[in-house]
């Protein structure tokens, strides 16, 4: 009897130990895969970030050219305008071109600021019409919405050749079409959205440095995201920013300064791959 109690007892520890061990193990686990995630896809590292693809695919552009001392500065468009003016305003002052991926619904909001990035000389391509996460979409509605962008950016643009100056008709006489780039809306693409937009006639691009202004509502300040895009200067980066918050605007000018200081060129998406 007490053999057997302690039989028993023994047998309820040793399973409730290896229990808890896999529970510790389990939670070595998350915390280490958690890190990696994090780690690769957000490039929270101290020296040189490392770039967004966890899954890298062909055709895929995650930087420029390397070999030059240059970089990209990327800005998505999907809801407010909160930067829009200075961003335009930065760019023009340290002539730069600027690359912007747009929504559809941003461009159907925003025609007249869509009309001055596209007389500004800057480049504008496709961030789908509805920013949705592209993965969980058929065949044919991740080519819908990649179209639905495109023609009514084209529309958008036409219209400007026929009403306004001459300086955005020529302009837009060279940038008629969102093609041959997307960026995938939160970065959420897999092997078949990638060869879906390909086909369709566009090459995914993302980002070696996420700068992170868009979590501003979580806490991340201004300083946060200068020394995170300043800390990770390196040729061929392309930059990840956002036209819908209030710290883009605020740090670009001194941004620029600061990485023209370090003998960098700014250069567009096109002139810098
Ligand atoms: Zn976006």
């Amino acid at each position: 009897m007490t053999h057997n109690d302690s039989a028993r007892c023994k047998s309820k520890a040793g399973i409730s130990f290896s229990k808890k061990s896999i529970s510790i193990i389990l939670l070595g686990i998350i915390i280490v895969a958690t890190g990696i995630f994090d780690l690769v896809y957000h490039g929270v590292v101290t020296t040189r970030p490392i770039a967004v693809p966890a899954f890298i695919f062909a055709r895929e552009i995650t930087h420029g050219d390397t070999s030059k001392k240059q970089v990209i500065f990327t800005f998505d468009g999907g809801s407010g305008l909160q930067s829009g003016k200075k961003i335009l305003e930065v760019l023009a002052n340290h002539h730069v071109k600027g690359t912007f991926f747009l929504t559809g619904k941003f461009v159907e909001k925003n025609a007249d600021f869509v009309r001055e990035i596209v007389s500004g000389g800057h480049e504008i391509f496709n961030h789908t019409y509805d920013h949705l996460h592209l993965p969980t979409l058929t065949d044919g509605e991740i080519v819908a919405e990649l179209d639905k962008m495109d023609r009514i950016f084209t529309r958008i643009v036409s219209s400007t050749s026929r009403s306004m100056s001459a300086s955005v008709a020529d302009a837009t006489a060279v940038s008629v079409s969102s093609k041959p780039f997307f960026r995938a809306p939160y970065g959420d693409r897999d092997e078949r959205v990638a060869d879906i937009a390909f086909k369709a006639g566009y090459h995914g691009v993302y980002w070696t440095v996420d700068a992170r202004d868009w979590e501003e509502s979580t806490g991340i300040t201004a300083a946060n995201v200068t020394h995170r895009i300043v800390s990770s200067l390196a040729p061929g980066d392309i930059y990840l920013m956002h036209i819908g918050d209030n710290i883009t605007g605020e740090i670009l000018d001194d941004v620029f300064t600061t990485i023209e200081k370090r003998g960098y060129k700014l250069v567009s998406l096109t002139q810098g791959i």
